[in-house]
């Protein structure tokens, strides 16, 4: 008897014109996924069939949880079509199970199968019904649910399903720059931006010696676990301590947030623009803090043309934290490292700073320069799933 995870896609399947590009996409990324281990993989136009070694099982659905594009998946016992090694395999799969109530649900995608779906589920209730005592069916609230989709050479037979990620297939709508500081939001956003099917580059603001190695660190062991759903992902690191003294020496303080952010999003869209990401991804949360009111989002993001996408921009902070307890980034989140935001907040950062002012601010020092230079000065590191933070150390 034969065991294979069958996999249902998600959302793709509503995107006829695409639907080709998502199911080869989704197959690349799983096999990716999957290339250390003996699997077979094939595919048709509704499902996607994984063949694999017993021992490897627990670990290749753990892999499979962490892929987008799939709506849900199970381990199926795969039998021949007929209705004897159906019957066979199903009395089989019973043996170890225990039950009280049971319902039996038939999908025949193969007209040939001379037995309706409806009459095809009646003949096996009764059987099982004849082979076990005190079972019975129960059709709203059953114990055990089976399942038999019967196709044209193989039918598929299964009890448990599980729900998956969902989203579009990683790497099906270009790559977004996502701004990553060490905080709970960008995380967040970035994993809700992969769940769109976009891949990520990260950019990474440091103020070294006003902030620390340990806060570079946390970055990068959070861009780790954001490749957990993807490939690679690369960690673009920009010296910002001469931009940064520069705004404290020459902007009066309550703008000094407002000043800084518009550099970040100037540095952003031109790294953006060399690496070919068509959009800008941030945590920034509306009300959340100063620079988060609406007028300081439109003024900040006055530096800019290129598209921003926010995707926690309107969740509450608790939603943001299940998330981040979801995807297991919100304890390296909560570590005490001080950001270069954090470093130099103002007492009274301005709620609603006006263009004018900032652009009369940003005269008194050459920023262009400085903007050129932290790009040139920028250290990229390519961060995969499984690398120590040794390994990083020694990158850089
Ligand atoms: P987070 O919002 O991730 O919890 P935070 O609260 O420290 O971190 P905010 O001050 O809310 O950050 O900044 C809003 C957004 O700006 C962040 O979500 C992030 O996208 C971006 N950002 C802030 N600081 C940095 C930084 N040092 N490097 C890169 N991006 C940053
Ligand atoms: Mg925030």
């Amino acid at each position: 008897m034969n065991k294979v995870i069958l996999i249902k896609y998600g959302e793709l399947t509503t995107k006829k014109g695409n639907r080709k590009f998502f199911i080869n996409t989704l197959y690349n990324n799983i096999k990716n996924k999957l290339k250390n281990f003996d699997v077979k993989i094939y595919k048709d136009i509704s499902r996607m069939y994984i063949e694999f070694n017993d021992i490897d099982l627990d670990i290749i659905l753990m892999k499979i949880n962490s892929i987008f594009g799939i709506h849900e998946y199970l381990v199926a016992h795969k039998v021949e079509t007929s209705e004897h090694a159906i019957k066979d395999c199903l009395l089989n799969i019973l043996k170890d199970k225990k039950f009280s109530t049971f319902k039996v649900e038939t999908k025949r995608s193969d007209k040939s199968f001379p037995i309706s779906s409806l009459e095809f589920s009646k003949q096996i209730g009764g059987l099982i019904l004849k082979n076990y005592k005190n079972v019975s069916v129960d059709v709203h609230n059953p114990e055990l649910l089976l399942k038999i989709e019967i196709r044209e050479h193989y039918t598929y037979i299964y009890t448990n399903s599980y729900k998956g990620l969902g989203g579009y297939p990683n790497g099906t709508l270009g790559k977004a720059m996502l701004m990553l500081s060490g905080g709970i939001d960008s995380p967040v956003a970035g994993y809700l931006t992969l769940k769109r099917g976009i891949r990520l580059e990260c950019i990474y603001f440091e103020a070294i010696p006003h902030t620390s190695i340990e806060a570079r660190n946390k970055v990068i062991e959070l861009t780790k676990k954001l490749s957990k759903y993807t490939d690679k992902i690369l960690l673009n690191i920009i010296p910002f301590t001469e931009i940064q003294e520069s705004i404290y020496k020459n902007v009066d303080s309550e703008y000094c947030i407002t000043i800084m952010r518009r550099m970040m999003y100037r540095i952003t869209e031109k790294l953006s623009q060399k690496r070919n990401c068509l959009v800008i991804c941030n945590g920034e949360s509306v009300g959340q803090v100063a620079s988060q009111t609406l007028t300081s989002m439109s003024v900040i993001n006055d530096v800019t043309n290129m598209p921003v996408i926010r995707p926690v921009a309107c969740m509450d902070k608790l939603e943001i934290i299940d998330i981040a307890k979801k995807i297991d980034t919100y304890e390296t989140s909560i570590l005490p490292y001080e950001d270069c935001c954090t470093v130099f907040v103002p007492k009274h950062p301005v709620i609603n700073p006006k263009l004018s002012k900032c652009l009369e601010c940003e005269k008194k020092f050459d920023y262009e320069g400085m903007i050129e230079k932290a790009i040139n000065n920028c250290k990229t590191i390519e961060i995969i799933e499984k690398k120590s933070k040794q390994e990083y150390k020694d990158l850089l």
